[in-house]
C-alpha cells in the first residue's frame, strides 16, 4: 500500500533539491501534491513529469516570504484536491557567508524571513485547514547547522534553522490533542544547488564530505525518504522531534 495514499500535500522549495525529490517520492506514494517555489518553469516541468507518471500535481509560483503565497497554496490544495493533510515546509536559502559583525542586517532579515518567517506564515495558513480535517502533519526542514554545529560565517542560517526546531515543538504542543503532528528534519550536507554553493570547489566539497561519518554528501532522495517517513502514518507517535538524517555529521569529531 502506498504510504501517502489519499493524502494531499504541500511542498515548498519544490523547484529543486530536496523539495523536488520529495515531490516525486510523495506523488509516487499516492499523495496529490501542491508544488511551491518562485521558479515557475521548474515547477511546471516537475508537475508535468509527475502527471505523466500517473500522479496528481499542481504548482504555485510564489515567494514564501509573502503570506499570500501560503494562503494561495492552501486554497489550491482545497480547490483542486479537497483539503490538506501534509505540509513539507522546506524552502530555504543560505545567505551570505560572513562573520557575524560583518553580516549585513539586510542579509540577516532576508534569511530569517525566508527560512523561519516563511515557515511560520505557511504553518499559520495550513493549521486551520488541517484542524478542519481532524488532523495532519507538518515537517520543517531545519539543519544540523544551528543544532550540533556552529559553522563560522553562518549566523543567520543557523539562527533560522534553530528557530524552526522551536517552532515545530510549540506547534506540536499546541495542536497535538487535535491530531496534528509537527517535527523538524535536520539533513546533513546534501548534493543540491545549495549544498554545491556551500562547498563550491572540489577541495571544499571533500572537506565537507569528510565531516560526515559516511564520508559523503546525501543524495536529495535520501533526505526525501526521511521526510516521507516523518510525514506518513509510520511516524504516527513522533511529534515535537528534531530528527537528524545527517550521515553522522553531528557525531563525528574529525
Ligand atoms: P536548493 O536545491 O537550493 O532548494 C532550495 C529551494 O527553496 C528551491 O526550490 C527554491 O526555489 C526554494 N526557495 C528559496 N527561497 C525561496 C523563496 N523566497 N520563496 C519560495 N521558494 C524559495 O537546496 P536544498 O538543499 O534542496 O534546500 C532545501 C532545504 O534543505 C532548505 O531549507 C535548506 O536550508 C535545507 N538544508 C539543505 C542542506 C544541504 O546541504 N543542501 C543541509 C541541511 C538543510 P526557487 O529558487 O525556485 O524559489
Amino acid at each position: 500500500m502506498a504510504q501517502l495514499a489519499g493524502k494531499v500535500a504541500i511542498i515548498t522549495g519544490a523547484s529543486s533539491g530536496i523539495g523536488r525529490a520529495a515531490a516525486r517520492l510523495f506523488a509516487r506514494e499516492g499523495a496529490r501534491v501542491v508544488l511551491v517555489a518562485r521558479r515557475a518553469q521548474a515547477l511546471e516541468a516537475l508537475s508535468d513529469e509527475i502527471i505523466a507518471a500517473g500522479g496528481e500535481a499542481v504548482c504555485l509560483a510564489g515567494d514564501v516570504r509573502e503570506e499570500q503565497t501560503a494562503a494561495a497554496a492552501v486554497a489550491l490544495a482545497r480547490e483542486r484536491f479537497g483539503g490538506l493533510d501534509i505540509a513539507f515546509n522546506n524552502a530555504g536559502m543560505l545567505g551570505d557567508n560572513a562573520p557575524t559583525h560583518l553580516l549585513s542586517a539586510d542579509n540577516w532579515r532576508q534569511v530569517l524571513d525566508t527560512n523561519l518567517s516563511g515557515a511560520f506564515l505557511a504553518a499559520r495558513q495550513q493549521i486551520p485547514v488541517m484542524l478542519a480535517r481532524g488532523g495532519g502533519a507538518l515537517l520543517f526542514t531545519s539543519s544540523f547547522v544551528g543544532q550540533t554545529a556552529g559553522f563560522p560565517g553562518m549566523a543567520a542560517y543557523a539562527a533560522s534553522k534553530a528557530g524552526l526546531i522551536g517552532l515545530s515543538q510549540v506547534i506540536a504542543a499546541e495542536y497535538g490533542a487535535q491530531g496534528i503532528r509537527a517535527n523538524a528534519l535536520l539533513p546533513g550536507g546534501t548534493d543540491t544547488e545549495m549544498g554545491r554553493s556551500a562547498a563550491p570547489t572540489a577541495e571544499a566539497r571533500s572537506f565537507v564530505e569528510g565531516l560526515h561519518a559516511l564520508k559523503r554528501l546525501a543524495e536529495p532522495e535520501e533526505i526525501a525518504r526521511a521526510a516521507l517517513f516523518m510525514l506518513s502514518d509510520a511516524a504516527s507517535f513522533i511529534t515535537g522531534e528534531a530528527i537528524r538524517a545527517d550521515g553522522g555529521v553531528s557525531i563525528t569529531r574529525g
